[in-house]
C-alpha cells in the first residue's frame, strides 16, 4: 500500500483530532491509519432482518423492528424517572424505555410515523422492552447508506464514557475509506489470489468493516485470515531455510560400530513403526551438510529416550562427543542409570553432571570431556556452564524442553566452533497446529504411536467422601505387588500451603497404611537432593509400595512396577500436568490406574479437565482441550512467540487455514527462495515490510 499514506498519524484524520486521537493512541493502541484499518470488528450486528415483534425470542441477540410510537409517558420510579414509549407494530405492542436525557428525547420523537428501531430485547411482566434503542425514522433508513451488517469494535470504559461510541468509530472509519481511495495496493500474489479465489486486499478490508452481506464477511474473513497466517509461515519457514543453507553442521556420513552393534545385538525390544521413521528422519538430518534443529514430540511413555540414545551413537560413530540435558536431577539420574544399563555391552564412557556432582569429581569431568575421553555427558543446567567444555561435542538433545528458555538452547550452541546438532524432546503435546506456528522454525518428528502391549490406563474421577474406598483399592493393588504414586499439587505462591498438605496427607497415609506392612517414601522439592535420590531409589528399586510426593515426580521418571496414580486435589491441576502425571503409571505389562480426587466444589473448568482426562488419553486431544480452555497464551513455550499477537486468525478454529497457508508458504519459498519471481514481487514487498515492523498487520502499507 502506499505507504506515506497509511502511516499518517491518526491526528489528521478528518473527524477525530487531538483529543480523540489521545483516546484512540491510549485505549486502542491505534496511531496511524493503517493501525484503524486493522482495527478489526468484534462481531457483527446483522441489520439485513427485520422482526415482527410477535417473532420477538428471549435471547440477548440484537433486533431491529419496523413499527410506530402510539404512545409516551413518564414513569416515575425509586430513583428518578424513565421515559417509556408504545412501540406497536401489526403483530403487536412493545415498549421502549430511556433512563436518561427524557427532555430531549421526548421532544424528538414522534407519534405514528414509522421508525425503524434497533437493539437487545428485556422480558418483563409477560411483554417485551427494549431500553435506549437505536433508532432512526424509516423514510432516513431508506435513503442511508447503511451496510447490512453492522460491525461491532473493541472498547473500553474510557472511550465509551469519553463519547467515542461505537457509532464514532463506524463513522471514522468510514472517513479513512473515504480519503484512502487509491491507496490500496495488493499485498499477496496473483497466482494466490486466483488459485485460492481470494477477494482482493482492498475488497476484503471493506467489507470486514462494512461486510454487505453474510457471504462477502465471509470471503473477507477468509482472505485475511489466511493473509495473517500465510505471512507468519513464510517467516518462521524462511528462517529454517536460511538455517539450513548458512548453518553448516557436522555431517556424520557413518553408521558404524555402536549405532549397528547396538541395533543388532542390543536393542531390547522391536521398535515401533514410528520411532523407525523419527530415527531415519535424524539420520537424514545428520548426514547433511547443515545443522539439526529438530523438534521430537512424543507423549509420554512413546519411547523417546530409544531414539535419543540412537542418535548419540550415530555422533559417537562419527567420532563426536553428545550429551543429554535434562531440566531435573532425578530425570538426568534417571536418563544416567538408564543408558548405562542399555549401552552396558558397548564400550562407551557415559558421565552424570549435575548441581550436586562433587568440586572434585567435576574437576574431573571437565579434563576428561576436553580431551574426549568422555563420550556422552548427561545432565542437568550444569552442562550449560562455562567452565564445562567439550573436545568436540557432535549432538546436544535436550529433553522436556519446554522447561528451558531459548537462551539456553542457544547457549548449547556456542560450545562448539560448529554448532552442534540439536535434537529437542517434548512429552507436552503441542497441538500440531500451534507446534506448526510456535516451532515453525524447527522441524518436528512426531512418534504417535506407543509400544505394543500397553494397556490403556483407566482414569476414574473420585471425590474425597470416597476415600476409604480409595484406600481399599490402594491396599488391594500393593497386596498384588504393584506400586502406588499419591501426588499433591504444588504451585508456587502458596509453597507453605501445599506443603502442609502434603505433609497431612503424608501423615494419614501413614496411619492407614502402618510401617509394619506397608513402606512409604516422600519426596518433595524441599528436601536435599540426595534424599530426594535415596527416596527415590528406594521406590524405583520397589523398596517401598507408596510414594508420596509433590509435582517433582511430573517428567519423566519412570517406575514400570507402578501402576496406580492418586492425583490429590486434581483439580488445582491444568490438563497439561494431569496428563503428565498419568504417564508415570502404565510403563509395565500390568493394568494400571489414575485415580483423579477433587472436592465436591469444582468450577465449570475443573469439571471439564476431569471429565477430559477420564474421557480420553490421547495426549494430543487433552492438548486441544486445554488450549481451548487456556488459550493459547498459557501453553508453555509460546509466550515469545508471534501467535498470540493474531489479529484476525484463530490458531485452533482456523486449523485448515493455517495448514494451507503453510503448504503455500512453503512451495513458494522452494521454487522461489530469494522471492524475486515478477509474480512473488507484492509478496516480497509486503515481506520486506513486515519484517520492519513489530507485528504481522503493520506490513500492510
Ligand atoms: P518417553 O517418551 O516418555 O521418554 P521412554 O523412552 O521413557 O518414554 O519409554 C517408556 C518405556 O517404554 C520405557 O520403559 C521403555 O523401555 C519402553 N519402550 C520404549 N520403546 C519401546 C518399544 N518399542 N517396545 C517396547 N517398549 C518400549
Ligand atoms: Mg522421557
Amino acid at each position: 500500500m502506499n505507504s506515506s499514506f497509511f502511516q499518517t498519524p491518526i491526528d489528521y484524520l478528518k473527524g477525530v483530532g487531538p483529543n480523540r486521537a489521545d483516546l484512540l493512541k491510549k485505549e486502542l493502541g491505534i496511531f496511524t491509519f493503517q493501525d484503524l484499518l486493522h482495527l478489526f470488528p468484534n462481531r457483527y450486528l446483522d441489520r439485513t432482518k427485520f422482526y415482527k415483534i410477535n417473532q420477538l425470542q428471549r435471547t440477548s441477540a440484537d433486533v431491529q423492528i419496523l413499527g410506530k410510537i402510539t404512545h409516551i409517558k413518564i414513569v416515575d420510579q425509586k430513583r428518578g424517572k424513565r421515559l417509556v414509549a408504545t412501540f406497536q407494530d401489526e403483530t403487536g405492542k412493545m415498549e421502549l424505555v430511556w433512563f436518561r436525557g427524557h427532555k430531549w428525547i421526548r421532544e424528538s420523537l414522534k407519534l405514528n410515523i414509522t421508525y425503524v428501531i434497533f437493539g437487545k430485547t428485556n422480558w418483563f411482566n409477560g411483554s417485551f422492552s427494549m431500553p435506549h434503542p437505536e433508532m432512526e425514522l424509516f423514510s432516513d433508513y431508506e435513503k442511508s447508506l447503511r451496510p447490512a451488517m453492522q460491525a461491532v469494535y473493541p472498547s473500553t470504559e474510557k472511550l465509551t464514557a469519553r463519547g467515542i461510541s461505537n457509532r464514532v468509530l463506524i463513522s471514522i472509519i468510514q472517513q479513512l475509506f473515504l480519503e484512502s481511495k487509491n491507496s490500496f495496493t495488493e499485498t499477496l500474489s496473483k497466482p494466490l489470489l486466483e488459485t485460492l479465489k481470494l477477494l482482493p486486499k482492498k475488497e476484503a478490508l471493506l467489507n470486514i468493516h462494512f461486510p454487505q452481506n453474510q457471504t462477502l464477511l465471509a470471503k473477507a474473513q477468509y482472505r485475511l485470515k489466511f493473509e495473517e497466517l500465510f505471512y507468519i509461515q513464510l517467516q518462521l519457514i524462511r528462517k529454517n531455510l536460511l538455517h539450513k543453507a548458512k548453518i553448516k553442521g557436522y555431517p556424520f556420513s557413518r553408521v558404524g560400530e555402536n549405532f549397528n552393534t547396538f541395533y543388532k545385538e542390543h536393542l531390547p525390544f522391536e521398535l515401533t513403526n514410528a520411532q523407525k521413521r523419527v530415527i531415519k528422519e535424524i539420520r537424514n538430518d545428520l548426514g547433511n551438510n547443515s545443522q539439526m534443529n529438530r523438534l521430537l514430540q512424543g507423549d509420554v511413555g512413546s519411547g523417546k529416550t530409544i531414539v535419543a540414545l540412537m542418535s548419540i551413537l550415530i555422533a559417537l560413530d562419527n567420532g563426536f562427543q553428545a550429551c543429554l540435558m535434562a531440566p531435573t536431577e532425578i530425570l538426568s539420574v534417571q536418563h544416567y542409570n538408564g543408558l548405562l544399563e542399555l549401552c552396558k555391552n558397548l564400550k562407551l564412557s557415559i558421565y552424570l553432571l549435575t548441581g550436586s556432582t562433587k568440586t572434585s569429581d567435576r574437576r574431573i569431568i571437565h579434563e576428561k570431556l576436553e580431551n574426549g575421553e568422555i563420550n556422552i555427558l548427561i545432565g542437568t543446567h550444569a552442562l550449560l556452564e562455562d567452565k564445562v567444555k567439550f573436545k568436540n561435542l557432535g549432538l546436544a538433545i535436550i529433553d522436556e524442553q519446554h522447561r528451558f528458555g531459548v537462551a539456553q538452547r542457544s547457549k548449547l550452541w556456542h560450545k562448539n566452533k560448529l554448532p552442534p546438532h540439536v535434537l529437542v524432546m517434548t512429552a507436552t503435546p503441542i497441538p500440531r497446529t500451534l507446534a506448526m506456528s510456535v516451532y515453525g522454525d524447527l522441524d518436528i518428528s512426531i512418534i504417535d504411536e506407543l509400544p505394543p502391549g500397553r494397556k490403556a490406563i483407566k482414569t476414574v474421577h473420585r471425590f474425597d467422601s470416597n476415600r476409604l474406598r480409595v484406600f481399599k483399592f490402594m491396599k488391594d493393588e500393593i497386596s498384588k505387588g504393584r506400586q502406588v504414586y499419591i501426588v499433591y499439587p504444588l504451585i508456587q505462591e502458596s509453597e507453605v500451603l501445599d506443603y502442609k498438605d502434603l505433609m497431612d496427607g503424608y501423615e494419614s497415609i501413614s496411619r492407614e497404611f502402618p510401617i509394619s506392612e506397608y513402606q512409604i517414601s516422600i519426596l518433595h522439592g524441599k528436601m536435599k537432593s540426595q534424599d530426594k535420590e535415596y527416596e527415590m531409589k528406594r521406590f524405583i528399586k520397589g523398596e517401598t509400595n507408596i510414594m508420596v510426593a509433590t509435582t517433582v515426580i511430573e517428567v519423566g521418571v519412570n517406575v514400570p512396577n507402578a501402576s496406580v496414580m492418586i492425583i490429590e486435589s486434581a483439580e488445582r491441576f491444568g490438563l497439561s500436568q494431569l496428563h503428565q502425571l498419568r504417564g508415570r503409571v502404565g510403563r509395565g505389562a500390568d493394568q494400571s490406574y489414575c485415580i483423579l480426587m477433587s472436592s465436591h466444589k469444582l468450577s465449570e473448568n475443573g469439571r471439564t479437565r476431569l471429565d477430559t482426562m477420564v474421557k480420553t488419553s490421547d495426549g494430543f486431544e487433552i492438548a486441544e482441550v486445554d488450549l481451548r480452555l487456556r488459550g493459547p497464551g498459557d501453553l508453555m513455550g509460546t509466550q515469545q512467540s508471534g501467535v498470540l499477537n493474531l489479529k484476525i486468525a484463530d490458531i485452533i478454529k482456523d486449523h485448515d487455514i493455517l495448514k494451507l497457508a503453510r503448504s503455500y508458504a512453503f512451495e513458494i519459498l522452494k521454487s522461489d527462495p530469494s522471492l524475486l519471481k515478477p509474480e512473488n514481487l507484492p509478496i516480497k514487498n509486503t515481506f520486506t515490510q513486515l519484517t520492519k515492523y513489530k507485528n504481522i498487520w503493520s506490513f500492510i502499507s
